[in-house]
Parts: C-alpha cells; sequence; structure tokens
C-alpha cells in the first residue's frame, strides 16, 4: 500500500526529472548547433491516390547532434519553436529543400513546414521570401505548410506573412487540418490552397464510422472552399480502399513510402515510371 504508492510517487518524478532534464539538454545542444552541418532534409512521397503516381515530396527536418545523436523532429521542432530558435533552423532547412528539389522533374512539387516564428516576424519572413527568390525554384511548385498553432500568434501579421507568400506565387498548406482550434471564418480569411487532414482521423478509418464520417465531410469541406486535399498518415491497404471511395485525391503515409533520404528522391521517381 504505502510503500508502493511512495515508489510509485519516486518514479514518477524521475520520469518527469528526466523529460526535463532531456529537454533542456536538447535546447542546450540547439543553442550550440550548426545547423548547416548538422541538419538534412528527408522527403515523403505525396502521391495521388487514383493514378498511385507521386505529385510531390514534403520535407522533414532530420538532425544529428554531435553530442545527443538522432533527435526526432517530433521531439526537436517543439523545443525550437517555444526557444525561436526555429527560425534559426529553418533558412539552412529551405536552401537545402529547394536546391535538392531543383534537381527534380517540373511537375513534381516541393512541401515545407513553417511555423509561426517564420510567420509571426517581418525580418524572419524577409528572409524565406529571399531564400525562395534566390534559389530560382518557381514558387507556383511550393506548397508552404502551415498549422493552425501559428494564429494563436500575432494573426495579423501571420495573415500578412501568408498574403506576401501566396502572391509570391506560392500555395499554401493549412496542415493537421482538424485538430486545432481556430474558427472557420478565420480559415477562410487566409489564402489557403490545400488542406492536409490529419493522421488521427485515418487510423483505422475503414472500421471507424465516426473517422469515416469525419474525413468525408472534411473532404466535402475542402471541395466546397475549393482547396486541394491531402490526407496523412495512410498506413494500410484498407485504409487507402477506405480513401479512395470517399473519392479523397491525394495522399502521404507509409502505405505509399515512409520519407527518404535525399540522394534516393531520383530513384525513387525513376522506379516508378518504370513498367
Ligand atoms: P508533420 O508536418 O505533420 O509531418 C508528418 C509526420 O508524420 C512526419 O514525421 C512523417 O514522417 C510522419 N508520417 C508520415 N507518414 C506516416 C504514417 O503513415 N504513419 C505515421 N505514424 N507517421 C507518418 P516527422 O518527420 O517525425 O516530423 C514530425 C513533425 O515535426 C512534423 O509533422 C512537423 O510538425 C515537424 N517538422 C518536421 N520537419 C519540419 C521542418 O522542417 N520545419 C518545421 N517547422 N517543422 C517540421
Ligand atoms: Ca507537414
Ligand atoms: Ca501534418
Ligand atoms: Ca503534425
Amino acid at each position: 500500500g504505502k510503500h508502493e504508492r511512495r515508489g510509485r510517487a519516486v518514479l514518477f518524478s524521475s520520469d518527469h526529472e528526466a523529460q526535463i532534464n532531456s529537454e533542456a539538454r536538447i535546447e542546450q545542444a540547439l543553442k550550440l548547433a550548426d545547423f548547416a552541418q548538422e541538419l538534412t532534409v528527408a522527403f515523403q512521397p505525396i502521391f495521388d491516390i487514383r493514378s498511385q503516381a507521386t505529385i510531390g515530396f514534403e520535407a522533414l527536418a532530420r538532425w544529428s547532434s554531435p553530442s545527443l545523436g538522432r533527435i526526432s523532429p517530433a521531439q526537436f521542432v517543439p523545443i525550437a519553436e517555444r526557444t525561436g530558435i526555429i527560425s534559426a533552423l529553418t533558412r539552412p532547412l529551405l536552401e537545402k529543400a529547394l536546391l535538392e528539389a531543383g534537381k527534380w522533374p517540373d511537375d513534381v512539387r516541393l512541401s515545407f513546414n513553417l511555423s509561426a516564428h517564420d510567420l509571426g516576424s517581418p525580418d524572419n519572413l524577409a528572409a524565406i521570401v529571399g531564400i525562395i527568390e534566390g534559389s530560382g525554384f518557381d514558387p507556383g511548385r511550393l506548397d508552404l505548410e502551415i498549422t493552425e498553432t501559428a494564429f494563436t500568434h500575432d494573426f495579423e501579421q501571420v495573415h500578412q506573412s501568408v498574403d506576401r507568400l501566396r502572391r509570391l506565387g506560392c500555395g499554401i498548406s493549412l496542415d493537421d487540418f482538424g485538430t486545432g482550434y481556430s474558427s472557420l471564418s478565420r480559415l477562410h480569411a487566409l489564402p489557403l490552397t490545400r488542406i492536409k487532414i490529419d493522421r488521427s482521423f485515418v487510423t483505422g478509418l475503414h472500421k471507424n464510422p465516426a473517422s469515416l464520417k469525419i474525413v468525408k465531410s472534411l473532404l466535402v469541406l475542402s471541395r466546397d472552399m475549393g482547396l486541394d486535399c491531402v490526407v496523412e498518415g495512410v498506413e494500410t491497404r484498407e485504409e487507402m480502399a477506405a480513401l479512395r471511395e470517399l473519392g479523397a485525391v491525394m495522399a502521404q503515409g507509409y502505405f505509399y513510402s515512409p520519407p527518404i533520404a535525399q540522394n534516393d528522391v531520383l530513384s525513387f521517381l525513376h522506379d516508378q515510371t518504370m513498367p
């Protein structure tokens, strides 16, 4: 009874400490990092459900810290966002992603994730616009992914930034759609071109009537708003079949392909065109 509870309390607090400790270590390593050296970009295919052809790739950050080893972006991106370090990461990542995508066939698009800090500051935005313009990559082939968390910052500033990027010719995707809290009127105010339906609605979709209904209505909503739609996190043949049935057009997920190394993109595309 008593001992057990005490033991658990101790265990809990040391777990908690370990987590704080590792966050502090990640933050420290981020502050010391040489991002141009330590960051690479992986690319995950986005494909057309009907033709099964690759339409584009999403750039995903990969960080190998000399002191901590490989750390997942699910871990370090939130810390980099909280501490404002994210904009120092965005610049080399965007440069690397555009450099790679410049080697791809003209009809293959690039998706790139931006965070609230990137959009909430005029200086950060200017740097991003400068990198896009300096790369020679056609902004009309670039989709910038933003999440609803960006709107909890200075919405006016974010709105202006998004408008600027749209005028430049970039597509604007609303990522993780359905998981945030923003009102539809706010979404409507932004010049969106695409929504990405979050993986949480897709897992086990074929045997979950609630998920099916949600995905179905999000597909209708995106169609009515004149937006493209990508369904994220498709892992199984059954999920894929259910999505095709619902009329979903584009998808992304382990069923088709996990993120791949930058040097494997061209052979991935090549293998696909082989009979
Ligand atoms: P996200 O933007 O929603 O990216 C999709 C994540 O889902 C990626 O994780 C991808 O590897 C993973 N994924 C793809 N298909 C499947 C699937 O079928 N099943 C499952 N379980 N997962 C799948 P990753 O690469 O670990 O990235 C995690 C998050 O970190 C991203 O979520 C994004 O929010 C953030 N992130 C990654 N790279 C960047 C970046 O360059 N900039 C910013 N601001 N955030 C980034
Ligand atoms: Ca994304
Ligand atoms: Ca997403
Ligand atoms: Ca996500």
